[in-house]
């Protein structure tokens, strides 16, 4: 079983709840760690953030999700720079350690032009992200995104564009949604866990079938990814962070969010 200490939720899992709500329920339930999405505190101070997370004794692990740098379009890679940007600066104010990509990607160009313009984004980000110490995970994700949300599909490749960019505060984020297919995965986190560069670890579960690219992910143990197997891996290669529970689905966001939350906790210790 995981260490119950270690289990966070991002924000969007229980999206019909609003910010308040969700630190309140989550303490309730024992969830000790929080990753905000930015649209969750929309409009919200950042010391009232920062005040919910104490009152609440809720840590806060990530800030989801910046990144979307590849266009073919100049001045569109520019705003993306800027906006990531703002982002870390939204990140130092509410105590942030770190933010996860979701890197882009433009179906107009190829694959490769789009790393290279991740690359240039984070380089571009890092500026600001030293001055605040905010560290910035790649996501790589599921090769049926590579047309226009990532460029980046699977732990090799960034791994490699993590140490072409060779900077202490850049890592990678594994989530088992989008790698749990990979048949090189064991020795890909262990590769990316000796230099220290597994910044973070999602959790969920791929549902057979899968009813919605996006919004149809599993709880711990519904689907067909082996999460205990691969969490071994994660441990094994050094990592003693949180594991995030991250869950994008309409059928789950129909359900009274308090039972959702309970199916989370025993996905958790049974299936995780
Ligand atoms: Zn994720």
């Amino acid at each position: 079983m995981p260490d119950l200490n270690k289990l966070c939720v991002h924000t969007i899992t229980t999206k019909p709840w609003d910010f308040a709500t969700a630190c309140e329920k989550y303490a309730e339930a024992g969830v000790k760690g929080i990753t905000i999405w930015r649209d969750a505190i929309e409009g919200i101070d950042s010391e009232q953030v920062k005040g919910l997370l104490k009152k609440h004794d809720l840590t806060l692990v990530s800030y989801c999700r910046g990144g979307f740098f590849p266009a073919v379009d100049e001045k569109k890679r520019q705003e993306a720079i800027a906006d990531n940007i703002r982002m870390v600066e939204e990140a130092a104010a509410i105590g942030a350690p770190m933010i996860v990509l979701v890197c882009g990607a433009d179906p107009k160009q190829s694959l490769e032009t789009s790393r290279n313009q991740i690359v240039a984004g984070i380089e571009a980000t890092l500026k600001v992200a030293e001055k605040y110490n905010v560290k910035l995970a790649i996501e790589p994700l599921h090769p049926m995104y590579a047309g226009d949300r990532s460029a980046v599909n699977d732990l090799k490749t960034a791994t490699e564009m993590v140490e072409k960019i060779n900077h202490p505060l850049v890592g990678v984020a594994v989530d088992v949604y989008h790698l749990w297919w990979d048949p090189h995965l064991e020795e890909e986190i262990y590769r990316c866990g000796m230099t220290d560069k597994l910044f973070a670890f999602h959790i969920c579960d791929w549902k057979v079938p899968t009813t919605d690219m996006l919004l149809d992910r599993g709880l711990m143990g519904e689907g067909c990814i082996d999460v205990p197997r691969i969490r071994s891996w994660v441990e094994h290669a050094g990592f003693n962070g949180f594991n995030e529970v991250e869950i994008f689905s309409n059928a789950y966001w129909e359900m009274p969010q308090e039972e959702f939350l309970e199916k989370i906790i025993e996905g958790y210790k049974n299936h995780s």
